[in-house]
């Protein structure tokens, strides 16, 4: 018999954060605060619990309409033609602000998502800085010039150069694995760039970009600059994806979701980013510094739960090393601590909801029925919460079902490599549809770079993984995605190129 939930799993938290979840979470449109004309809302729920957390307004179809509308007023307003700096001086506002509000948005990570605390302490800090980063951006939106060939105006003098413009009206769609993070790495740059946003979050973790959403009507951006529609992928993320006045989406989420946002993206020919699914492979050498690669590969499959699009989960590992390798981090993830990310000392905390929780269980049983060897963890815990363990399977071959598809939860696959060959061993780690993230484990500076070439990712680290910074490009290969975010790419998504050319 699992125990009764209790509220917060027993634990206490701030008063600010109660406040919070007792208000009312409505639709920010046109910088007012509104009702769904549906009536209907969506109900946050703790996976640490199962418990319900607070109930948020839900729109449709007429509130993306709405905010399209009121997105596309404010950029033909006075924000359309806003400087860089005046941009930065008020993200640089919403950095302070979030920076003074981090607590609560610590705690509402933890609650609305499951994640440990030090990991949503970490995305809160990280976005405080993205919005730093490209108020600095803000400032250096430059184009560039030159000299036209002389058959552009018939010989006479001329100049051209380049101004950069903001992509326009943009949605931004964003999962619930990091919901903060993920919205604001989108937020920050389109705002830099002087987009107008309207931002769909994920029905799973609907709270924080509410309470974002006021962060920003305080610093004081103009209204209609950014809207903020919490409701369904299927109507309301589906009528911003095929919205004739929207100029560009930006989508975080799976392969399948991203393949309909380009399909509704036709209609007007809107500009699409896509930051999609993963499943990245490790590659650990004979030489590899095991006491480096112990912890460092165990956590590029179990951080964040494995609910972790870059999460390394082909663990190609040397025949050599194998052994010492597995034994090694099967000791180390045992020893991790699961429950209530509130409890400070937690490392482990529960799948997002009871349905993840299930499919994830079901690849497990679907890798043991085609012959994986179980090591350590398994099906889902008998406890309130949709907790299942750090779970190891060994004598995975690369046809399984379990090593091709994304899982997005903590079941790690080794396959046991019996070569050295680069050219053989970038052919396995290339056998994916994806090419999100990656890693190498070796001490050979030649071996490393070699497969680091070879391997076709959009990011591949040598003796770490999963290298995310907000001045790091990332994004995928392949059908993990179009596009980068973070650093300078991450702003130049936002941006169109004019040439003008001027006869003198
Ligand atoms: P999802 O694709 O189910 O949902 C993502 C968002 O799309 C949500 O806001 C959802 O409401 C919306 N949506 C659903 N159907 C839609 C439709 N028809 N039209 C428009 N919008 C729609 O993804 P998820 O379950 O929230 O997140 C997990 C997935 O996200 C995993 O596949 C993971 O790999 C991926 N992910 C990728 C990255 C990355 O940077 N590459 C980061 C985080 C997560």
């Amino acid at each position: 018999m699992s125990a009764s939930p209790q509220p917060f799993d027993g634990h206490a938290i701030s008063p600010a954060t109660a406040a919070f979840l007792g208000e009312p979470h409505l639709l920010f449109i046109g910088g007012e605060w509104c009702k769904g004309r549906a009536g209907e809302a969506i109900t946050s729920v703790d996976p640490a619990t199962g418990l319900p957390l607070a109930e948020v307004e839900s729109g449709g179809v007429a509130e993306i309409d709405a905010a399209v509308a009121a997105a596309s007023r404010a950029f033909a307003g006075p924000w359309g033609r806003s400087s860089g700096p005046e941009r930065s001086r008020l993200l640089m506002r919403l950095a302070r602000l979030l920076e003074r509000d981090a607590d609560i948005f610590t705690e509402l990570e933890i609650l609305d998502n499951g994640m440990p605390g030090f990991i949503a302490r970490l995305t809160v800090n990280n976005c405080v800085e993205m919005f730093e980063y490209y108020a600095g951006g803000a400032f250096r939106i430059e184009g560039t010039t030159t000299t036209p060939p002389p058959h552009v105006t018939a010989t006479a003098e001329a100049l051209t150069y380049t101004i950069r413009e903001a992509v326009g009206v943009v949605g931004l769609i964003v999962p619930w694995n990091v919901p903060l993070s993920t919205l604001v790495l989108k937020l920050a740059p389109a705002l830099a760039a002087g987009c107008t946003v309207i931002v769909k979050p994920s029905e799973e973790t609907p709270l924080s970009a509410v309470l974002l959403g006021r962060l920003i009507a305080e610093a004081g951006f103009p209204a209609g600059v950014v809207n903020i529609v919490n409701g369904p992928g299927e109507t309301a993320g589906a009528r911003l994806s095929q919205h004739p006045d929207v100029d560009k989406i930006s989508f975080t989420g799976s392969t399948e979701v991203g393949r309909k946002i380009v399909q509704a993206a036709a209609g007007n020919l809107k500009k699409v980013s896509l930051e999609l699914g993963g499943k990245s492979p490790v590659v650990v050498m004979p030489d590899a510094d095991l006491d480096i690669a112990i912890p460092g590969v165990a956590m590029a499959t179990f951080f964040l739960q494995g609910q972790n699009c870059m999460a390394g989960t082909r663990i190609f590992a040397h025949a050599a090393i194998h052994d010492r390798l597995v034994e090694g981090m099967a000791a180390f993830v045992q020893s991790f601590k699961l429950g209530h990310g509130l409890d400070p000392s937690v490392q482990f905390g529960p799948l997002i909801s009871a349905g993840q929780a299930a499919r994830v269980c079901g690849y497990i049983e679907n890798g043991l029925q085609q012959g994986a060897t179980l090591v350590t963890g398994g099906g889902k815990l008998n406890r309130p919460g949709h907790f299942v363990p750090p779970t190891i399977l060994t004598h995975v071959s690369t046809d399984m079902t379990v090593f091709r598809e994304e899982i997005f939860g903590p079941v790690m696959c080794v396959n046991r490599l019996e070569t050295e060959d680069i050219e053989e061993i970038a052919a396995l780690a290339n056998d994916t549809v994806y090419g999100l993230s990656g890693s190498v484990w070796t001490r050979s500076l030649s071996t490393a770079h070699r497969l680091v070439s070879r391997i076709r990712s959009g990011q591949v680290s040598i003796n770490c993984h999963g290298a995310i910074a907000t001045n790091i490009p990332f994004g995928g290969y392949r059908q993990s995605g179009w596009g980068r975010e973070f650093g300078k790419e991450g702003l130049d998504a936002y941006l169109e190129t004019k040439a003008v050319t001027a006869r003198l």
